[in-house]
């Protein structure tokens, strides 16, 4: 590309990017009215995954400062290109437990915590740096075999073991929705989340008070069901090419991908 192209196209790239979002706030205002709920109530983490370091850096001069991602060495490689910024991470994919040790490094939140195994690497990697990182408890709520989380039934028992792990500062919890186009199933997964947020969170203590739910083709109906934490990606960064660089329909897209 010439100079000029690709100033032209820098300039058309951070236009599309302010329309997505003002169209997107526009859509969390929206649903916020209707549920009568608050903007202020309703927080908006950017997903970032397979978006380039360019990209996320002309979003962070439009305004966004906190970005999640779900697989650690892409993350790694964005916090070194934008390390003369200062952004919050938040890891919100599958970990596996050899890879905690670099998500300690930069991570400042946790959304897929979803077994004690996990846990206890946590706990001996943070207690090792002296730290604490705010996590999610995942939940699968759709019962998909390809998503990862505890399953609804196992979830007071993995509450009543969090205390075990002072370095895990308990925050709330995490699921992603059926892929379904049937809205009322979409929408049962949400209301089980917070039936299960609900149900524990009087324990004393707990501290998990938060829902982080809702995606791009679904995040309204999350606002209507009472989510603290939308995870939007495509609404804000255009849709994502497949590995293999199709892009294809989100509901044709099976599994959830993992760090
Ligand atoms: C990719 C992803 C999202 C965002 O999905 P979009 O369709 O881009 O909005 C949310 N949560 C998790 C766990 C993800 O992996």
């Amino acid at each position: 590309m010439s100079e000029i192209d690709s100033e032209r196209f820098t300039d058309d790239r951070r236009s599309l990017l302010r329309s997505n979002l003002d169209e997107l706030e526009h859509r969390i205002n929206m649903a916020c009215v209707r549920a009568g709920r608050r903007r202020s109530e309703v927080r908006l983490l950017p997903v970032s995954k397979r978006v380039p370091s360019a990209i996320v850096r002309m979003a962070s001069e439009l305004g966004l400062s906190n970005f999640g991602e779900n697989k650690v060495q892409e993350a790694e490689g964005k916090v070194r290109d934008l390390a003369d910024l200062s952004l919050d991470w938040s890891i919100i994919g599958h970990l596996q437990t050899n890879k905690v040790k670099s998500m300690v490094n930069f991570a400042s939140e946790f959304h897929a915590l979803d077994s004690l195994r996990l846990a206890d690497a946590l706990q001996v990697r943070l207690g090792a740096e002296g730290r604490r990182l705010d996590v999610f408890v995942q939940v699968n709520t759709s019962g998909e075999e390809s998503k990862y989380g505890l399953s609804p039934n196992e979830v007071a028992e993995f509450v009543r073991r969090l205390p075990d792990y002072p370095a895990l500062i308990p925050r709330g919890f995490m699921t992603l929705a059926i892929f379904s186009g049937d809205a009322a199933k979409v929408r049962e997964c949400f209301k089980l989340l917070r039936q299960l947020r609900d149900a524990l969170r009087d324990r004393a203590s707990s501290g998990l008070n938060l829902l982080s739910m809702g995606m791009t083709s679904d995040f309204e109906m999350a606002i209507e069901e009472g989510a603290d934490v939308i995870r939007v990606g495509q609404a804000i960064f255009g849709s994502r090419p497949t590995k293999d660089g199709h892009y294809w329909p989100r509901l044709l897209r099976g599994n959830e991908e993992s760090s």
